[in-house]
């Protein structure tokens, strides 16, 4: 494991580079200038596989580091620590999570041995971090080709029932040498180099065939497939949906597209019509990620979704967290006032789950219910769940 410690007191830098050797962390690196740091970030962001990082710098504070690790896609674990009162710890801390940052945790100096024990040891081990790699168009071309992409389902079930009533399909690409590749990985590429048709194509095709298993067994699971918004460019996509959803001979309405608009559109004005057609043909809509980047209020007030789903980064922990309790709250007023179902992502904790069935929420869907899984393994989870349910709806919130 390799840690890159940041503070502008080089008597913090030796003294938790030696607590960090105690704990048999030896591959430390200590920089007192957060601009040399940040330096050598951005020529390798995958060099560390821990960032220490302190609040208080006079060159550059702890909160203009997060938002430079965010451009530079920092991939690795961050832990915060200051001498500062422990709210703006908090805040940052919800920041650089927000921010999709992999946060381990948030320390007080001095910094605790014990505590600082169980912060690095949630660290995720050195080969997870390696995994992550660049790879070219081809590669990805050539596995779409191969059928190397595959589907992972993910759980949404009712708050108030418990019930499950649908399956996102997040894709995997199951690489011949690299093992299982996330879609943060090459969804992002596909839409730059025009491959995200024929990724959305596969994925609805493997969504479609599993959705029908499901139909047939009596399961009336509604599916969900995530478009990108650069599918949203040719006229005829809503038509090719309709008939690839007829020909699985499933209802249209056991589809659900999740839309997230990653960057602006050139011209909204495609994406409206083929959208809006979408609705006309009983396929529902779903505005995902709702809150970050473009998944906005004009989004609401300018395209007819049925669905929205309030992104993670404020689901999580809002329970104790008056801030995100208020967006979430407001998310949810929103969408209830436009007669549209919500769902709640990122729900990890019993204290989220038990928060969200306090506020009116529609759906939950996250790893306290179950982490995506291969749909054969569906089966294996469903009794399990099933079994929690009466304790977790029972309970008052
Ligand atoms: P998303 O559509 O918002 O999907 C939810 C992501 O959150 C999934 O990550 C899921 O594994 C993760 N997640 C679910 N529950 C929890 C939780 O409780 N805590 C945390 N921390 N995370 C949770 P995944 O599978 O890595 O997908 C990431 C994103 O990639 C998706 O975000 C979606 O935007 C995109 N994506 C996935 N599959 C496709 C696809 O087929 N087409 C397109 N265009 N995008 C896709
Ligand atoms: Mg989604
Ligand atoms: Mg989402």
């Amino acid at each position: 494991m390799r840690v890159l410690l940041i503070d502008d007191e080089p008597f913090v830098l030796k003294l938790l580079a030696r607590q960090l050797a105690n704990l048999g962390f030896e591959q430390v690196v200590a920089m007192e200038h957060p601009h040399d740091a940040l330096a050598m970030l951005e020529s390798d962001p995958g060099a560390f596989d821990v960032v220490f990082l302190d609040l208080q710098m006079p060159d550059m504070d702890g909160v203009e580091f997060v938002r430079h690790l965010v451009r530079i896609q920092y991939p690795g674990g961050l832990v915060l620590f200051s001498g500062q009162d422990q709210r703006i710890l908090h805040t940052v801390e919800k920041l650089a999570n927000a921010h999709r940052l992999h946060v381990l945790g948030a320390l007080h100096k001095p910094v605790n041995p014990e505590k600082l024990k169980k912060v690095i040891e949630t660290a995720p081990p050195c080969h997870e971090r390696a995994a992550r790699k660049i790879y070219a168009p081809d590669e990805l071309r050539q596995a779409i080709h191969n059928n190397e992409l595959f589907n992972h389902y993910q759980p949404q079930v009712e708050l108030g029932s418990g019930r499950v009533v649908g399956m996102e399909a997040l894709v995997r690409w199951q690489h011949p040498d690299d093992g299982l590749v996330y879609p943060d990985q090459f969804v992002g590429m596909a839409e730059e180099h025009g491959l995200i048709d024929d990724l959305t194509r596969t994925v609805l095709a493997n969504a479609l065939e599993q959705a029908r298993q499901w139909h047939d067994a009596g399961m009336g699971l509604q599916v969900a497939v995530n478009v990108s918004m650069d599918n949203l460019v040719a006229l005829d996509f809503a038509d090719y949906v309709a008939h690839e959803v007829e020909r699985a001979g499933i209802p249209l309405a056991s589809i659900m597209l999740e839309v997230t608009e990653s960057r602006l559109m050139k011209n909204p004005l495609t994406p409206l019509d083929i959208l809006t057609r979408l609705r006309l043909k009983h396929i529902g809509l779903s505005i995902d990620d709702f809150g970050t980047g473009h998944s906005s209020l004009a989004q609401l007030r300018d395209i007819p979704f049925d669905e929205l789903k309030v992104d993670r980064g404020f689901v999580h922990g809002a329970h104790d967290y008056a801030p995100l309790r208020a967006i979430v709250e407001a998310s949810l007023g929103m969408a209830q006032h436009l007669g549209m179902k919500t769902v709640a992502e990122g729900v990890e904790t019993q204290q989220d789950w038990d928060f969200l069935r306090g506020t009116g929420c529609d759906l939950a869907q996250g790893y306290f219910i179950a982490k995506p899984m291969p749909a054969a393994a569906v089966v294996d989870w469903m009794p399990g769940w099933e079994s929690r349910q009466p304790t977790l709806i029972k309970k008052k919130s």
